[in-house]
């Protein structure tokens, strides 16, 4: 395998140095347990710059209580393969969470009003941990540009702000979500699903169809897109985490939903928390 594999911040750094004197360095950070929305994002940096740095790492600052930190999935060996095919130069893997928070560890990155609502609600310090790895993995690749996908909606726009407020100087690109063919979205989580809720879990798809054929025929009431959305995610029982209509930049509920109004949804079967998004003028 020519994919180098790199377990310190030190040595993280000193690649992303290395790699940077031969043009540009595109990072794509992730937690792991790949699968092709992942690898979406390797063949994109890999198109834009001649040097992709792929981080894995399961970030414990942007797990709650109680939420899945400790059965998080983990493939490093997969997750190497699919880096490699994908076309990633090198990989970090830090050797454990010391690497990221060493013993005296005490300044993060508190995100503004974009993280309020939805996951922000709901994860309450979620994007406070993201905003601190990212703008870690940032300061120590000094990547030129970061790929990240529009699945975590709200982490990307969270970033996105997070960057321009900072100067963090990098440019941060965002790439459509990667479906299974009945529309699920990946997700490293649908690995936690039996095959019954696996079955159940396009509930979230067949609610965003919906309120698209909805809005086509006319409906720009964010509180009745809401409503079927709710119903369809009920009708196959999954348990409603959040179903809201907001504004793409902003994340403000709107007055009327135009096109480019989103529909994001959060909802868990059984234990497994899964989240959707997508603008309701799309279709497909
Ligand atoms: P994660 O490993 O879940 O933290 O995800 C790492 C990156 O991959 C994030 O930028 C995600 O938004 C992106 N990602 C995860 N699933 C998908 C998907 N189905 N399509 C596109 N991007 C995705």
């Amino acid at each position: 395998m020519s994919l180098a594999v790199i377990a310190t911040a030190h040595d993280f750094r000193r690649a992303c140095q290395e790699a940077r004197r031969d043009g540009e360095l595109a990072l794509v950070p992730t937690m792991g347990y790949l699968h092709e929305g992942h690898q979406s994002l390797i063949r994109a940096a890999a198109q834009r710059a001649p040097t992709v740095a792929v981080t894995i790492f399961v970030n414990p600052a942007q797990f709650g209580p109680g939420e899945d930190l400790s059965r998080y999935p983990r493939d490093v060996d997969g997750d190497l393969r699919k880096c490699e095919e994908a076309g990633a130069a090198f990989v970090f893997v830090p050797r454990g969470p010391e690497e990221i928070y060493p013993t005296g560890f005490q300044t993060y990155v508190e995100p503004g009003p974009l993280a309020g609502p939805l996951c922000g609600e709901k994860r309450p310090g979620h994007f406070r941990g993201v905003c601190t790895v990212v703008a870690k993995l940032f300061a120590l690749s000094r990547a030129d540009c970061a790929f990240f996908g529009e699945k975590d909606y709200q982490q990307l726009a969270v970033i996105r702000r997070m960057n321009a407020d900072l100067n963090l100087g990098v440019e941060v690109i965002g790439r459509p979500i990667v479906r299974e063919s009945d529309g699920l979205a990946l997700s490293s989580r649908n690995a936690y699903l039996s095959r019954e809720k696996r079955a159940r879990a396009t509930a979230l798809w067949k609610a965003l169809k919906a309120v698209r054929d909805s809005f086509k025929a006319g409906e720009v009431r964010p509180d009745q897109l809401e409503e079927l959305a709710r119903q369809k995610l009920a009708e196959d029982e999954a348990r409603i985490d959040y179903a809201e209509i907001r504004d793409p930049l902003e994340l403000r509920r709107p007055q009327k939903a135009d096109p480019t109004s989103r529909l994001f949804l959060a909802a868990f079967l059984g234990k497994t928390r899964l989240i959707d998004n997508g603008a309701v003028g799309e279709q497909g």
